[in-house]
């Protein structure tokens, strides 16, 4: 059994206490995780308040911090076959993905590398005389991050990337189910000279660990990534501290098909949208919203693409959905589908946990057209996709909005015209036209409502870890004038 570490002001430990990891593959224990507790979060955010106003990491220059992240991206795309393997094993996501994702991770840290010495301030052109006013970005200070168990190297890269280039400190809790690739990182960030306290990495369980982090008075930002009722209780928390969130929350994502789409293109990019990651993806393209007239012809195409997937071992290259990440996930998959098939709707294919052991659940298409069904409103998180058909446009773009979240979407139509349009109406903070799935460093990613708010990747991720601190310098050299008059 492997036996990971937490990392604490640049010391690795085992924690106050231990948990066993599962191999979600075989639904056995494989490894063996440190749980962070009370103390464990209160020294990693002391260390992180240490290392923010003493020592090297304040004196570094921004082009001296983008170095150190340079250092380390070059780290994580030396050993993501390694931290591929961690991710996989831990958390079932499939090797054909968590190789390439993680590859990419590196660029994340790249590109935020550049950013470090960019982040600039401004000179006012004030309407005062005698005063020249110039604002400088300052580090927000301590930030918590918080990650759920799905691609959890890169979704701590979004936030660990921003806070560190615009110089802030950082102690990052990963998600307790599948933490290895994580912990593992940790090495990582030691390795490229990063001083001590500036990276903390624990994992634990939400209410104990996650609690005491966003609560703690130490921290001056909370990056959050997880589901909507999890955030209501870390802005709860927050109200402790008064810390600033970003939330980067879950997801109902509409995909509209048009009729006079490409409909082959668009299947695929369906599959992309709801059967990769086996649905474990915030994004995912969980409502299919097709032109009637192209239904019958749409759904056909998409069942025997979800009918040809190959399920197996995450470790085969060739697999393309593996196992969920936990049995209370698929267990909580299956009641919102046969609650649905009850209500009405009609299983097109699959609707079933996979045979054998591990936590599998077959690629499912329900026909939900004309029934109040779950799955329908309900973040699966899994690779269940629910049908829903309109005739005109507006109905399309109502039923793309008939959801509290508002995350991604994607438009699949030849109409440039069509596609315009439907942008500006949809309520979300991405839309995919004839494509899906596409993430970048260098785009902005977040949502509308219920999705949360903040975005990560951009630049202007890289601003909300910073705040603005306003100089007034008075260049007459005469006494300070009327002091009873406000100037
Ligand atoms: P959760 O909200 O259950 O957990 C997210 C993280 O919060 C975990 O690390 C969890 O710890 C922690 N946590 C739990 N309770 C608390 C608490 N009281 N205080 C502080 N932290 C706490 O989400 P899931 O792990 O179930 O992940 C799935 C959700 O994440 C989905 O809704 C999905 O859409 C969303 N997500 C959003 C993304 C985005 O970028 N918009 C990307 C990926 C996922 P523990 O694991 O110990 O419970």
């Amino acid at each position: 059994m492997q036996s990971f570490e937490q990392y604490v002001d640049g010391a690795f430990e085992a924690g106050s206490a231990r948990f066993d990891s599962i191999d979600p593959a075989t639904g056995k224990v494989w490894a063996s995780m440190p749980e962070a507790r009370e103390a464990d979060v209160d020294r990693a955010v002391k260390a992180a308040e240490q290392a923010l106003r003493t020592g090297a990491w304040p004196a570094l220059t921004a082009t001296a911090r983008g170095k150190l992240l340079y250092k380390l991206a070059d780290l994580v795309q030396a050993n993501a076959a390694k931290l591929a393997e961690l991710e996989t094993r831990d958390t079932g996501k499939i090797i054909r993905e968590t190789a390439s994702q993680i590859a990419y991770v590196a660029d994340y840290y790249r590109y935020y590398a550049g950013l470090a010495d960019k982040i600039e301030g401004a000179t006012l052109p004030i309407d005062k005389a005698d005063m020249e006013v110039w604002t400088r970005r300052e580090p927000i200070g301590v930030v918590a991050a918080i990650v759920p168990w799905n691609s959890q190297l890169f979704l701590a890269a979004v936030k660990i990337g921003p806070a560190l280039a615009a110089g802030c400190t950082i102690v990052v809790k990963a998600s307790e189910d599948g933490p290895a690739p994580l912990l593992e990182f940790a090495r990582l960030v030691h390795e490229a000279g990063f001083p001590k306290g500036v990276v903390n990495i624990l994992t634990g369980f939400g209410p104990r660990c996650g609690s005491a982090l966003t609560k703690h008075p130490g921290v001056a930002h909370i990056a959050f990534t997880g589901g909507p009722s999890t955030a209501a209780q870390v802005v709860r928390n927050s109200a402790e501290n008064l810390a600033s969130t970003s939330l980067e929350l879950g997801g109902k994502s509409p995909f509209v098909v048009f009729a006079d789409a490409d409909l082959e293109s668009a299947a695929n990019a369906q599959v992309a949208g709801i059967f990769a990651a086996a649905g474990q993806s915030c994004v995912a393209g969980s409502r299919l919203i097709v032109e009637a007239s192209v239904k019958e012809r749409f759904l056909s195409l998409l069942k025997a693409k979800a009918e040809a997937i190959r399920i197996g071992t995450p470790f085969d290259v060739a697999t393309e959905v593996g196992p969920l990440c936990t049995r209370r996930q698929r267990d909580h998959i299956e009641k919102v589908v046969a609650a649905s098939v009850d209500a009405g709707a009609t299983l097109v294919t699959g609707g079933r946990a996979g045979d054998g052991e591990g936590f599998y659940y077959l690629p499912t298409i329900l026909d939900c057209d004309g029934v109040k069904a779950a799955s329908v409103e309900t973040e699966l998180f899994g690779p269940v996709l629910s049908v829903l058909s309109f005739n005109t446009e507006d109905e399309a773009v109502a039923l793309a909005n008939a959801t509290p979240y508002g995350l991604a979407s994607g438009v699949f139509t030849r109409s440039l015209g069509r596609a315009h349009r439907m942008v500006r109406r949809i309520r979300a903070g991405i839309v995919w036209i004839n494509t899906y799935r596409a993430v970048s460093p260098i785009a902005p990613f977040g949502g509308y409502g219920q999705s949360g708010h903040g975005r990560e990747g951009g630049l202007a991720a890289a601003l909300d870890y910073t705040r603005t601190k306003t100089v007034w310098l008075r260049t007459a050299d005469e006494p300070f004038p009327d002091p009873f008059v406000m100037r």
